[in-house]
This record gives structure tokens, sequence and C-alpha cells, in this order.
């Protein structure tokens, strides 16, 4: 089958909304999302600048009159049912609302859109999709070398298997949450001292997972792997995945069978799913594979992207302190690596499945993608603005991700993913 071509908005490209030109959304993003507000039913949305914009209420109006779409598509809790359209049909539903709110279209359509237009502050945003499956990657090397060594030796930390498969697992979607809700500080059981009983308490060692996921939009057969040149076919978009992590909890449970209730209890994602189409122009080459790969993993394109990724902590009533600075470039195992490989034994991906990438760490120790690296198992403590340290998270604290990718004309961003810790219940 062949794929179809991604759609380019123009560079030039400009919109009768008007937006800065560092905002997070010019008219080339479109992104969607689902929003709600009192006395209306959660619908499908998207956005150009700060500026929301109701897809059902388009579509209602008769003004978005793309093709195999319904209202019921997009009067929805999330935007699985919107994705299930495919491809072909979201590309021109955001080349339609590319003509409509083109600034040469202005005198057509502002007036017909106006009442389906809101400031974002005046919405509540929600989580945009409800994933059947949520899978966690281990994809930057850096992050797997710094965790190998802290935990073994610098000799040995890459696990034989890392430089031939990106390593993942199975996590949980029940608990994954959009940009806003509080996370609670999670109890368990943990080991404080080597070679003693274990203790039952409140996480000392929460963390923060710096992480960028693909929304699956297209299902395939149980049994029918996805090649790595269709890869990107099923992949819908991204958002920014932050995969809040008990270090405590986990050190002591991860043996044999890997993460458990160190990390289940929450992951926050960003509200709005970026098409994969409005990220074609920040496609760069990964890095180079250090040892041969296997005919399934390989690939003669670049496949990553530059997406620069950005984490502030912000203490309770203080103000934010950056921690990290990281790219999406990173990765060692792209995306298109990450699908093929989690589909070559024949398993089956649905439609809103979440695959994270796994905490994206940079080369240097100020892009590092978690607190376990950037304090270094608790070593280097980090100073916030206000004169605090941070080893790990504290109660009040609330972290923020940001992540963009940036040309000479326009930024497509992904606004951000913020979550604020609560003390245990
Ligand atoms: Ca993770």
């Amino acid at each position: 089958m062949l794929m179809q071509q991604a759609l380019l908005l123009p560079p030039d490209l400009k919109s009768w909304i008007s937006y800065s030109d560092d905002c997070d959304f010019p008219i080339q993003n479109l992104p969607l999302g689902i929003y709600s507000k009192s006395g209306q039913s959660p619908r499908a949305c998207s956005i150009i600048g700060n500026t929301l914009i109701d897809l059902f209420g388009l579509y209602k109006a008769g003004i978005l009159k793309t093709a195999h779409l319904g209202l019921e598509d997009l009067e929805q809790e999330t935007l699985n049912r919107l994705l299930a359209k495919g491809k072909s049909t979201l590309r021109n539903l955001r080349k339609d609302l590319s003509e409509i709110l083109r600034r040469e279209n202005e005198s057509t359509y502002r007036s017909g859109c106006m009442p389906h237009l809101s400031e974002l502050n005046s919405v509540t945003m929600c989580l945009p999709v409800k994933p059947p499956n949520y899978t966690d990657f281990y994809s930057s090397r850096e992050h797997a070398y710094n965790v190998g060594v802290m935990f073994r030796d610098p000799l040995n930390a890459l696990l034989p298997n890392w430089l031939h498969l990106p390593v993942g697992y199975h996590g949980r979607a029940s608990s994954i949450v959009v940009s806003g809700t509080p996370v609670v500080r999670p109890k368990g059981q943990m080991q404080l001292k080597d070679g003693e009983a274990p203790e039952f308490g409140t996480s000392r060692q929460l963390d923060f997972e710096l992480e960028m996921a693909f929304v699956i939009g297209k299902s395939n057969q149980l049994g029918h792997p996805i090649s790595i040149k269709d890869a990107e076919d099923h992949i819908h978009g991204l958002l920014i995945f932050n995969d809040w992590s008990a270090r405590d909890l986990q050190k002591w449970e991860y043996v044999p069978l890997g993460p458990f209730l160190g990390k289940n209890f929450a992951s926050s994602i960003s509200p709005w799913v970026v098409d994969l189409d409005a990220l074609q122009v920040f496609k760069v080459s990964g890095p180079s594979p250090e040892k041969p790969l296997l005919e399934y993993l390989k690939s003669d394109k670049p496949s990553n992207y530059n997406i620069q990724l950005e984490v502030s902590i912000t203490p309770e009533n203080g103000e934010a302190t950056i921690v990290s600075q990281s790219n999406m470039k990173y990765l060692y195992w792209s995306m298109a690596q990450q699908l093929a490989h989690h589909t070559v034994n024949g398993c089956n991906m649905e439609i809103g499945d979440i695959c994270a990438s796994g905490t994206i760490s940079g080369p240097t120790p100020d892009s590092f993608g978690s607190m376990l690296e950037l304090a270094w198992k608790g070593t280097k403590p980090i100073r916030l603005n206000d004169g605090s340290t941070r080893t790990f998270i504290q109660d009040g604290d609330s972290v923020t991700m940001h992540a963009y990718a940036q040309n000479e004309h326009y930024r497509i961003g992904f606004g951000q993913v913020n979550g604020t810790v609560i003390a245990a219940q």
C-alpha cells in the first residue's frame, strides 16, 4: 500500500487569529485536543495562539465540512473515535481548518467562526486520549548509561541487549492523567538498607522522567507486525509525557520483572496531540548504531525529531527554576524502531495506545531528564532559585515540562505538562 504524503502547511501561511512569533501554536501546528466548559459536553478542539477552536461547533455550523466526519466524532470525551477516522480524513480536517483560518479568508469565515472560539484560559483541557494500552521504552543511551553507572559500574553500564533492541515494558494505562492533575505521593514497600527487612511507608524519592510519547492512529491485526517503513503511518502524533517514578519503591521491587508500583501511580500527559505531519520539517538523523542492527530495525531515512525539551520545578508559592534542557533528537532508538520492535512478534497496537520514549537525557549534566541523574542519586543536590535544594521532588512542588520544535519561520510547540505533588493521603 502506498503511503500518503504528509500535509505540509506553507511556512509563510498566516492566520486571521493573532499570535506571537514564539507561540507554540501557529497555524502550521493545529494540534488536536478535548476541552470542556460549563454547560456543554466535552468536544474536540484545536488551537492557534491562545485561541481555542471548537471543532464540533464549526462542524455543526456548517463551516467545517470535512468528508467522512460526523458530529458524533467531535462531541466525545476523548479523541479516540476521531483518531480512528484515519490519517487521510484527519489530514483533510487539518487542511480544511487551515483554509478557514488563513488570513486571506478572514472576510469569508471570521464572523461565522467567532461563536466557536474561546480564550484558552477560559476552558478546561481534558485527557486527550484514553489509551487502551501504554508502553514505556528506555530509548535514551545517555539515560540508560547514567542509570547503569549509578547502579552497576561504568564498564557494565549498558546491559548486553541494550544496543541490539529498544528495551521496553508494558505500563499502566488507567493512571495516565492530563496536565494539571495533582499527583499524590505514593506509599509502598521499600528496603531502606541493603540486607535488611523492607518497610512500608511514604516514598522519599519521588522523581519525574522527561519523555515524549507517540499516539497510535492506526491499528494492526494480531499476528501482523508493523514494518519500520510503515511505522510512522501508524502514529498520529506526539505529546509530552512525565513518567512519575518512586525510586525507592522501584529499587526494591523491580527484580526480576521490571517496574511496577514505582511507576503505576501516575503518568502525566500534555493536553495537545501534535500531528506528526507538523513535525516532518524537524526530522533529523539519530545517532549512528554502535552495533550492527537486525534487518527489521534498519532504516535508511532520518527518523529522529529535533524537539527541544525543558523541565522546571516550582516550589509551593515560589518561582520556577529550569532544571533540565534536553532534546528528543538524542534518542538512540527512534519511534519507528520502537514500533517495529513492539510489533515484530505480532503484537497488535490499538487506536489511542500510548508509547513513551523513556527518559530523554542529553550528553551534558544539565540535560539529564530525571532527578535521579540531575542530583546523581542524591549525592549532588540541585539548587533552586529560592535558595532551597532538591535531590528529589517535595510535596507542594510543581514539575512542568515544555517541548517545541523551532525553525526560522515558526515554532511547533506542545504546550506543557504540569503536575503538583501533594502529600500522601
Ligand atoms: Ca520511563
